[in-house]
Formats: structure tokens, C-alpha cells, sequence
């Protein structure tokens, strides 16, 4: 047998992308399956960026670019985050790389290793806890409540700090359950964070275009006091429909930035020229089409919550952001992951269990409403027939 290293045995997945090759699979035997579960846009990429993308291939765009990204892509950034934020940031702060979630490995390479403790949200992305393990470092849940709206309490994060803390991450609008933090909580946060100049807090935004019923995004970027220990994450992937595409980025503080370069250059040296040039005609071009995305979720959104609400022993709060609801399923006697194989088999409706974002999860199902109209009802009337 091949000898490997202990670190692998600490590395978690994303059940997402399990139940996802599940529903595939039954979808593949003739079954009608109705995929709720998967965490991305089911609109196609915009046209005028498919076309940004071929014209650069087209232009001779097939070398490396610098690891960190090309200027005009990162200059892009900058003034996107200045329209939608409000916020300086110097382009030479920006590292694009592949997608959101080198971003978080990156950052958690950085600071994890055995003794080091990382705070995380729980229920949370399930990559955040599984880097933390891989890295050695002690994983450190932030618990989020329900009858908070699943937001950040400032007071818990707080409270859980001790010597050893080296990283905070947050995550609003939040996966899987729609929290949105709301700006006080943020406040009391970055306010109490002064006290520990030592410990880094890794923001991740890349749900910030997608927040309803009239609520703001709040942005860590626009609290300078907080500038030299921040990692704002953000992406193409939810705003732009460019999942596949693999294109992210963050804000990284002045004494990182080397740092998260050298990573890159040992890891993928540059994100492809295509899609950089891609994701500069996102940033600059015209925003139609992420605000009709928008309006659209919202209405499914309102929808999805309505019937969930229906459904016999299922509760579910509102949903304020991204594009999962997260109900509360505790009433139908079933745990989650029971609640998530019964719908998939009886049902032909894919979920994915709250547990597989955390064991604060537990009682919960994620549904994403990254689906139509029609299909979200049609899943609610087959769930309500089987519960
Ligand atoms: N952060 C959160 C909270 C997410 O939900 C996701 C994707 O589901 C990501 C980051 C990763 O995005 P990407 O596909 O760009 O790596």
C-alpha cells in the first residue's frame, strides 16, 4: 500500500456535490428527478461575457498572465467595489485566483496549524471547517440560531475568542441557511475585533449582489479600522452565472498580498486569460442581466418560503439573502439527513441535509430555489404528498 500523508484522513467534501452524482445517477434511471440541492445560478453565463471570453481566445490570449491577475482585471475590481460599496481599494490589494475557494484554502493555510484555532460559522459552507482539520488547526463552530435569522451574533464570535484564535470567518448573505447580518451586528464586531489586532477575519461575499425584501449589503470593506487584518472574498461565480468558469477574488491586507501571491505561483501560477478577460467585461459591462437574476430569485424566494411554510411540521424563516431557504424540519420527526434521503427516493426532490453543512445543522434541510418557478411548486406538491 501506498503511504500517504495523515493531513488526507482530516480533509472533508462538499455533500452537495454527493447528493448532486445521487439525483444524477437516479435521474439517469428514468426517474423525474427535481434538483434542489445544487448551489449555483440556473441561468447561462450572459451573452456579452461568453463573448468577451471567446473574443480574447480569438485575440491570442493563451500565455500566462501575472499570478496575481492582469491589472485591468483587478482595476476592474477595484471600481466595482467602490460602485456597489462605497470603498477605496488600491488594485494592488486585489489577488484573483480561481474560483472562491482557493481564496478560503489560502487564507487558511496561512494561519492553521496544530494549536492555532479558526472560528467558523456553523451551519456554514462545508469547505471552511474541512480546510481548518486539513490544516492541522483547531476548528472553532460559531453557532448560528434560527431565531436570529441565522445572522452573526457579534457578542458570540466575540466571546470565543481566546490567545490562540488566528482567523475569524464570516459569511453573510450566508450558505446554507440566507442569513443576512445585519450592519449593527457588524459594527459591534469589527468594534470588538480592535481589541485583538492579532487575530485576521476572513469576510466571504460572494453572495453580496443577492439580498431581498429591501435589505443592504454591508461590507467589511467599508470599515478602514478593520483593512489591516481583512480577507474580503468575493466572485463571478453567483453574480455572474460563471460557476464553471473558475473566477474569484479577495481583498487582502497590505502584509498578505506576497504572501497570497507566492501560493498562487505555486499553485496555479495565473487564472487562464480567457476567463480574466471574461470577468473584465462582467465588471464593466452592462448589469441587466444580474438584476433581472435577482428580481427573479426574489419572486422563487417568496414562493419556496410560502409552500415550505405549508408543509405539515416544517417551519422556515424568510431567507434575506443568497438563494437557499433553510426550514426548519424538526416537526415532520425526521432528522435531517433522513428528511433529505425521503424526499430524493419518494419524492424525486433533491435537498441537501442540514448536517452536511455542520452539526448545528441539525433539523434542517437546505433547498435552493436556483431552479424555476414551476419546478419549485411542483417539488412542494410532491413533498407535501409524501409527508
Ligand atoms: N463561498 C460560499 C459561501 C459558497 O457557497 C460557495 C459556493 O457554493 C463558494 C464560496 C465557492 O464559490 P466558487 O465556486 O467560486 O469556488
Amino acid at each position: 500500500d501506498l503511504i500517504l500523508a495523515k493531513s488526507l484522513s482530516r480533509l472533508g467534501t462538499e455533500s452537495a456535490f454527493v447528493v448532486l452524482a445521487r439525483a444524477q445517477k437516479l435521474a439517469a434511471e428514468g426517474r423525474d428527478i427535481i434538483n434542489l440541492g445544487i448551489g449555483q445560478p440556473d441561468f447561462p453565463t450572459p451573452d456579452h461575457i461568453v463573448e468577451a471570453g471567446i473574443k480574447a481566445l480569438r485575440d491570442g490570449h493563451h500565455g500566462y498572465t501575472p499570478a496575481n491577475g492582469i491589472p485591468a482585471l483587478r482595476e476592474a475590481v477595484a471600481a466595482d467595489l467602490h460602485r456597489r460599496h462605497g470603498t477605496e481599494v488600491n488594485p494592488d490589494n486585489v489577488v484573483v485566483v480561481p474560483g472562491g475557494k482557493p481564496t478560503m484554502f489560502f487564507a487558511v493555510m496561512m494561519f492553521g496549524e496544530p494549536g492555532a484555532e479558526i472560528m467558523y460559522p456553523n451551519p456554514g459552507f462545508p469547505i471552511y471547517e474541512s480546510v481548518i482539520r486539513y490544516s492541522g488547526a483547531t476548528p472553532v463552530p460559531i453557532a448560528l440560531k434560527e431565531e436570529n435569522g441565522f445572522a452573526f451574533s457579534a457578542e458570540t464570535v466575540l466571546s470565543q475568542i481566546t490567545p490562540a484564535t488566528r482567523l475569524i470567518i464570516i459569511n453573510s448573505p450566508a450558505n446554507p441557511t440566507g442569513g443576512v447580518t445585519p450592519k449593527e451586528e457588524i459594527d459591534k464586531l469589527v468594534a470588538g475585533l480592535m481589541d485583538h489586532p492579532h487575530v485576521a477575519l476572513m469576510s466571504d461575499e460572494i453572495y453580496s449582489n443577492m439580498l431581498y425584501g429591501g435589505r443592504q449589503h454591508t461590507s467589511l470593506l467599508s470599515y478602514p479600522e478593520i483593512r489591516d487584518q481583512l480577507i474580503m472574498l468575493d466572485g463571478w461565480s453567483k453574480t455572474y452565472a460563471m460557476t464553471g468558469w473558475r473566477l474569484g477574488y479577495a481583498v487582502w491586507p497590505d502584509a498578505l498580498v506576497d504572501h497570497v501571491t507566492r501560493l498562487c505561483i505555486n499553485d496555479h501560477s495565473c487564472v487562464n486569460a480567457a476567463t480574466q478577460n471574461a470577468g473584465i467585461a462582467a465588471l464593466n459591462g452592462p448589469q441587466d442581466a444580474v438584476h433581472d437574476m435577482v428580481e427573479q430569485f426574489d419572486a422563487r424566494r417568496e414562493v419556496i418560503v410560502r409552500e415550505l411554510n405549508a408543509l405539515p411540521g416544517v417551519t422556515c424563516t424568510d431567507a434575506a439573502g443568497a438563494f437557499y431557504a433553510f426550514p426548519n424540519i424538526t416537526g415532520t420527526g425526521m432528522t435531517a439527513a433522513q428528511a433529505q434521503d425521503h424526499f430524493l427516493d419518494k419524492a424525486g426532490v433533491a435537498t441537501v441535509a442540514g448536517t452536511s453543512f455542520g452539526k448545528h445543522g441539525e433539523g434542517y434541510v437546505r433547498f435552493s430555489y436556483a431552479n424555476s418557478t414551476e419546478n419549485i411548486l411542483a417539488a412542494m406538491e410532491r413533498i407535501k404528498a409524501i409527508l
